[in-house]
């Protein structure tokens, strides 16, 4: 294992080396309040299995997380559900954008993953079993500060409420489920849970802490609590593999060679097994909807830890 001063030294390696790139890609705005970040900024946190904290640049400003809030939401939902959800929702790369809605219809309303937006909403609907949207959001809620072990986590509500007034594509892909049988909630339940889980607001650091159970077999390996099972923390790497980059995905496997997911806001978790969770955060999008220059700054990670899988 790396001493802690490599460690420093690697994050700050990387982001020096980000220096001339950043502000590269553009910024998600099909959320309007996703719009106004500034496309310049980024931060890169790495914590490791035995519970050391690198980071550099802004690696403790909140940001967005978006759909990097589907791999804790599948956990939670393989802790309820087991193999059971796989019944209501695929496992296979989809090939197609993250909110494609042919490829629901030709496939009878069964996603073609967890991690894209359709599987993404079936896994909710799975959590919400026609309950309390206002309770699921706070479980939801809880989870990230549990795992991240910071009670400050919260919800931008803001962002949730923005992507409420402009998600006439996920309100199409909810009732198109729900017309298939594979939504059991009212649609309207389910998208307020899934805006406002996407809408939550985290650090490079609170999030790299939050996956730290994937890197070590289902348990945190600080508090020694169980999050999930090693078979179910692989599941979720190996989606997090084929599907965590939308239609990149395999890019992402061949540069970077580590289980990620990104999201739109411009984060990226990414898990090197047994080894270390590691977060990184620039705003400015390449054309699939993967951060610019976090990509960059992991395939750079990657190559000076030697931590690819392959
Ligand atoms: N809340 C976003 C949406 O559903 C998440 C997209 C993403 O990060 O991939 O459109």
């Amino acid at each position: 294992m790396e001493r802690v001063e490599d460690l420093a030294e690697i994050v700050a390696v990387v982001r020096r080396d980000m220096q001339a790139h950043l502000g590269r890609g553009r910024v998600a705005d099909y959320i309007p309040a996703l719009a106004r970040v500034d496309p310049g900024r980024f931060g890169i946190a790495l914590v490791t299995c035995d519970g050391r904290t690198a980071s550099a640049g802004d690696a403790q400003v909140p940001f967005s997380i978006q759909s990097i809030s589907k791999v804790f939401t599948l956990t939670m939902a393989l802790e309820k559900l087991g193999a059971d959800l796989w019944r209501r929702v695929g496992r296979e790369p989809s090939g197609s954008a993250f909110n494609s809605i042919v490829q629901l219809e030709r496939e009878k309303g069964i996603p073609r993953n967890p991690l894209i937006n359709a599987g993404a909403l079936v896994v909710t609907d799975a959590l919400l079993e026609r309950g309390d949207p206002a309770a699921l959001i706070g479980r939801i809620a809880d989870f990230l500060r549990l795992q991240s072990d910071d009670p400050s986590v919260a919800i931008d509500a803001e962002v949730a409420a923005s992507e409420a007034d402009t998600g006439f594509r996920n309100a199409s892909l909810a009732n198109f489920l729900r017309a298939n049988g594979n939504l059991h909630s009212a649609v309207d339940d389910v998208l307020r849970v899934y805006f406002n889980q996407c809408a939550l607001s985290m650090t490079c650091v609170q999030l790299a802490r939050a996956g730290l159970y994937l890197a070590n077999g289902g348990r945190d390996p600080v508090s020694l609590a169980r999050v999930t099972t090693p078979v179910r923390a692989r599941r979720v790497n190996a989606m997090m593999m084929t599907c965590g980059h939308y239609d990149a995905s395999g890019d992402f496997a061949f540069r970077v060679g580590l289980p990620g997911k990104s999201g739109v806001g411009g984060g990226i978790l990414a898990i090197a097994p047994r080894r270390a969770a590691i977060a990184v955060w620039s705003p400015g999008l390449n054309p699939a909807g993967n951060s610019y220059v976090g990509q960059m700054a992991l395939e750079r990670l990657a190559s000076l830890t030697g931590w690819s899988v392959f």
